[in-house]
């Protein structure tokens, strides 16, 4: 058992004075504001706040960050992105893919994220390479979780076609290749795998990429297993457009009118919602992820914010494809879209329960955090692993602040990572990754692209 002591602390949604924290095992069992420091705790030198949860992560997708932002011919979207991407998803191997990640686990935990939920999609060899273990790819990326002393909740996803009414999947797409027996073999295989810090969930890639069969089949496999299950939804308006073509309904509007959602259940992005959708998910229990960052870079479109938030739908945020590792950008993101499209301030503050718009949207990603990861409970409450951020008052930007300013000025105010250190399972983790980490990610990018 361990004792820590916070002058202040982010609980329960407000800044408490004098908070001692008890750890045992890795967890959190005791928080309790109001406390003198006994002679054996360890004095934590700034105010403690919750981490956060990155709630969807394409680990791969790191090797491309900055290499997709010129425009040479005509016009540039999430497709043509998605051509260009293809080119790095159909060759890198999974000593390249463990490389990157740990690079890009590390700048996770700097962003503040100590879980991160792994959409893995990326399960078979490139041509011409043949794996010891159908699982190598998503054990890279649990080593590199490991060496990077981040939570992991790999999902495998089912992807079985191309798009909706496609027989299969177009040839460039061999690697993606799992129907739900595949994955769920995969998923129970992680678990069972008893790796420290790693669990599984399961995801459908979409559904253009997956049928109703695939769907149905995969329920039926879950049973009533208390996992997380993901689906990228409603991401772009074609994908709406085909999905509307294909079955008369919307994307969202299809997964709640077929009574398949329940609070196991992350819409990824839900960019394109209606009122009718989204006030059907707020009914169902499912829960959203965001990916501001990514959505911006890829030119998705803007979530219908107040209306999730107002109907308290569970919300989390990802880093999706990296442009962004960190979770302030994001939920700086989350509302300046806000603000720029609806030309109002503070859209995200609710006058009558929170005033502070990073409160709300920061709260919002500590509750929805434990349940997308399958972790249940996350944040500064007895049971949850004791994962936190020590804030550094001498940052910029949080210098000569009131207590009250400072979540507002993280968010808001802030170059970077406004803490000083980053908390995993009781223990303050290395701010820098080793050498090796970021030679590994050096040399994979040589390999990948010949750059360096
Ligand atoms: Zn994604």
């Amino acid at each position: 058992m361990k004792q820590l002591h916070a002058p202040l602390a982010w609980v329960e949604g407000r800044w408490q004075r004098d908070v001692l924290l008890t750890v045992e095992n890795g967890h959190w069992t005791a928080i309790v504001p109001g406390q003198l420091a006994p002679p054996d705790a360890e004095l934590l030198a700034g105010p403690l706040i919750p981490s956060l949860v990155n709630a969807h992560s394409h680990a791969f997708q790191r090797a491309f960050v900055g290499l997709a932002e010129r425009r040479e011919a005509g016009q540039d979207d999430f497709w043509s992105w998605r051509d260009r991407m293809y080119a790095l998803a159909l060759r890198i191997s999974p000593q390249q893919l463990r490389a990157v990640a740990a690079q890009l686990y590390a700048e996770l935990l700097r962003g503040g994220y100590t879980q991160v939920c792994e959409f893995h999609y990326l399960h078979h060899p490139a041509q011409g390479e043949a794996f010891d273990d159908d699982l190598d790819m998503a054990w890279a990326l649990a080593s590199a979780a490991e060496e990077a002393g981040i939570g992991l909740t790999l999902m495998p996803v089912v992807y079985t076609r191309s798009g909706f009414g496609a027989q299969g999947l177009r040839p460039d797409q061999h690697r993606f290749a799992a129907d739900a027996d595949w994955a769920w073999r995969a998923c129970q295989r992680i678990q069972a795998a008893g790796l420290p810090r790693v669990t599984a969930g399961v995801a459908l890639h979409s559904l253009r990429g997956a049928s109703p069969a695939d769907i149905a089949r995969l329920r039926q496999l879950v049973g009533s297993d208390d996992l997380p299950i993901h689906i990228h939804v409603a991401e772009q308006t074609a994908e709406v457009a085909d999905c509307l073509a294909a079955t008369g309904r919307r994307p969202i509007q299809w997964l709640a009118e077929e009574g398949l959602l329940d609070a196991r259940w992350q819409l990824v992005h839900a960019t394109h919602a209606t009122a009718a959708e989204i006030e059907a998910v707020a009914a169902s229990g499912a829960g959203i992820v965001i990916c501001p960052g990514t959505e911006a870079n890829l030119g998705d479109g803007l979530a219908d914010l107040p209306r999730w938030l107002h109907h308290g739908v569970p919300l989390t945020v990802g880093s999706d494809s990296q442009v962004t590792r960190g979770w302030v950008e994001e939920l700086r993101w989350l509302e300046y879209g806000q603000r720029l499209v609806l030309r109002q301030r503070n859209v995200a503050a609710d006058p009558g329960t929170q005033p502070s718009s990073a409160a709300r949207l920061f709260d919002a990603a500590v509750a929805g955090g434990g349940r997308a990861a399958g972790l249940g409970l996350w944040g500064l409450v007895p049971g949850a692993r004791a994962d936190a951020l020590v804030l550094n008052r001498e940052a910029d930007g949080l210098r000569g602040l009131p207590d009250e300013a400072l979540l507002d000025a993280v968010v808001f105010g802030s170059n970077g990572s406004p803490w000083q250190s980053v908390w995993v399972a009781g223990r303050a983790r290395p701010w820098r990754a080793p050498q090796r980490v970021g030679e590994a990610f050096d040399a994979a990018m040589r390999e990948l692209w010949g750059t360096g």
